[in-house]
């Protein structure tokens, strides 16, 4: 195992505001990041905003702006989502920063003297009101721009040009060499025959454009979209004089999260970019699927919009995380309803787990002082729930490193109901009237309590201000955003003999509609 990792989010268009989708990607990477910086490794999580092009120094224009004054008020928002979701992010990355312009300048320099990027010259359908080129196929019928509806026409602009067509077959070896290096499989053979079919090409600079990092040595352009979004996973380590040694401990990244739009982006421009430049391809790429809203395709003239802050002050952060993460598959599409994330809220967080821990806790505090009893030699039931949670965490650790976020949290609730049924079976309040069952009493309530605590440290990485909460609440000193799995994982780690509150509300039902 490596002991460091590197992921990144996407870096977000500040054209937008944040949505579901945003907030899916940032929580997935957060609880990547929490899950291996509890493994023990040294994680670097990087997320942040793409701040130029066409869109955003038009939308400044109208609003009277530079497009600087315009990246300046959206990128809060955008940032404001590290507090709200509990987000661990290591920095936030602006492409708009000095630093950033020096790691494009920089990789630019290296392929433009290598030959890989070469002057030549774009062709399209230039819109000249909205000053924006259009490909044949985003025109629309009579060859009208897409934007304004008028007439569009064809013209030539000189352009720097990224010779991708070289890397066709360097990417496809790199692509068999490296098999989960696109997942889930499906994007993987999608990408596989895209690069099969040939590879032209790519327009990386304009004249038209002028929000954007100059051309080293030719400022009438300015560099293109991915050329300049993708550099940013290295400009966010310290590439290429701000952090070397950073840069050589984290690089390659292991994870790239991004949606499936853009994956053709990160599996085929951006190793062919770092090729060129000598410079290691990162080891993973993985997209992730779309919401729908109440079954609706989610649109700002729908007014459907999931507002993640909305979210979190209606059912908190780690409610929120919870029902991303767990409703779907991790690389499927899937729904948002408010009605399915409020039942999943009560079953599973107040009711399954939620309940494991109180009324454990109500039975020692009435029975013990809430003293935690020193447990006594194991029986049969006992050691079958310590097994249960052995078996669970090293589940769990499968399923994460697959990325299989609803599986790893449909593992540790099979160890929240053992526990309960563990507690169902051994019948603690009977236990409670008969003196002479004390001791077995105050094993029982042991072996609930730690079955409760190994489910709070594995999913703490999803829940993570829950968690703490009832880390807390068993007792546990060290912050559980500061353990390990190697420390804290294994059965009987419990401390006898400390005193414990009485209850512990991490998760208040919340009232649900009626059907
Ligand atoms: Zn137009």
């Amino acid at each position: 195992m490596s002991d460091t990792f590197y992921i990144t989010t996407p870096i977000y268009y500040v054209n937008d505001v944040p949505h579901i989708g945003h907030a899916y990607t940032t929580v997935a990477a957060d609880t990547l990041a929490r899950y291996n910086r509890l493994k023990g490794r040294q994680v670097f999580f990087l997320t942040g905003t793409d701040e130029h092009g066409e869109k955003v120094q038009k939308s400044a224009a109208k609003l009277g702006l530079q497009p600087r004054e315009l990246a300046d008020r959206v990128v809060t928002r955008f940032q404001g989502l590290t507090p709200a979701l509990e987000i661990t992010n290591d920095d936030f990355i602006r492409t708009s920063e000095p630093r950033h312009y020096a790691a494009v300048s920089k990789l630019f320099e290296i392929s433009l003297a290598n030959g890989d990027i070469y002057l030549g010259a774009y062709e399209g359908w230039y819109c000249t009101p909205c000053e924006s080129f259009w490909t044949e196929l985003q025109l629309l019928d009579g060859g009208l721009c897409p934007d304004c509806k008028r007439p569009a026409e064809k013209r030539s602009e000189p352009s720097y040009f990224f010779r991708l067509s070289k890397y066709q077959d360097r990417l496809l070896a790199y692509y068999k060499a490296n098999p989960k290096f696109i997942r889930p499989e499906a994007r993987r053979n999608e990408i596989v025959s895209f690069v099969e079919g040939g590879l032209n090409d790519l327009s990386i600079s304009r004249t038209s454009l002028s929000w954007g990092i100059p051309v080293p040595g030719d400022p009438a352009h300015v560099i293109y979209v991915w050329y300049d979004a993708l550099t940013n996973y290295l400009t966010g380590l310290g590439y290429p004089d701000a952090n070397p040694a950073q840069v050589d401990t984290f690089w390659p990244a292991d994870i790239h999260l991004v949606g499936k739009d853009i994956i053709k982006f990160h599996c085929v421009y951006w190793p062919a970019f770092l090729m060129s430049a000598g410079i290691a391809p990162p080891k993973g790429v993985f997209a992730h699927g779309w919401w729908t809203v109440e079954g609706q395709k989610m649109s700002k003239s729908l007014g459907n919009v999931v507002d993640p802050y909305e979210m979190v002050e209606a059912y908190g952060a780690d409610a929120f995380r919870y029902f991303l993460l767990r409703e779907v598959p991790f690389g499927k599409d899937g729904d948002f309803s408010k009605k399915s994330m409020v039942h999943r809220i009560n079953a599973d967080l107040s009711n399954a787990f939620g309940n494991l821990l109180n009324r454990t806790l109500g039975m020692l505090g009435k029975n013990f002082g809430g003293v935690v009893q020193a447990p006594a030699p194991e029986g049969d039931l006992d050691a079958a729930l310590a097994a249960k949670a052995a078996s669970v965490v090293s589940s769990v650790d499968a399923h994460m490193n697959e990325l299989e976020f609803s599986r790893a949290l449909e593992s540790i609730w099979e160890l929240v109901d053992a526990a309960n049924k563990y507690i169902d079976t051994t019948e603690p309040w009977k236990l409670a009237k008969d003196p002479a069952m004390k001791g077995r009493l105050g094993t029982v309530l042991y072996n609930a309590l730690e079955a409760a605590r190994i489910c709070v440290l594995l999913t703490s990485p999803v829940i993570p201000a829950a968690a703490q909460k009832m880390w807390a609440a068993l007792g546990c000193d060290t912050p559980v955003a500061g353990t390990t799995l190697a420390a804290s994982g294994a059965w009987g780690g419990l401390e006898a003999g400390v005193t414990l509150e009485k209850s512990a509300i991490a998760f208040p039902r919340i009232e649900e509609e009626p059907a």
